[in-house]
């Protein structure tokens, strides 16, 4: 999951301490839940709800901000919320959800932080 081009610096900070919690197993802070629900709940009530299964279609800047923060409320009641991890180093630490069978994913991407940790490693011994 990568929320960099979102505009929305509140919700993205919050989304990012509520799963960094939970990929970490900790409680996620209740302050970053009410900033999602907040941005949510605004979003909504200006949305347009219609057909079935219902769509939610936003308005404006809720395009994006009221997106996000009912991806991450859907996210954060489903059953995927098991699969959440974090990119380890810690100039990545994106979010990402584990789709593999056995839940052996532990980067973000392969190609560039899985790549770094192996070379990283190689070159200290490990
Ligand atoms: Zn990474």
């Amino acid at each position: 999951m990568r929320y960099v081009d979102q505009p929305h610096p509140s919700l993205r900070s919050a989304i990012g301490e509520a799963g960094a919690a939970i990929a970490q197993g900790r409680e996620p802070p209740s302050s970053a839940f009410d900033i999602i629900r907040d941005l949510a709940a605004g979003a909504l009530q200006s949305a347009t709800v219609s057909g079935v299964p219902a769509i939610l279609e936003f308005e404006g800047i809720d395009q994006i901000v009221g997106t996000i923060a009912w991806a991450a409320l859907d996210l954060l009641r489903g059953d995927e919320l098991s699969r959440l991890k974090q990119c380890p180093p810690d100039d990545c630490q994106w979010l990402f959800i584990d789709r593999t069978k056995n839940l052996s994913r532990r980067w973000c991407d392969m190609a560039t932080c899985g790549n770094r940790a192996k070379k990283h490693a190689h070159r200290h011994g490990a």
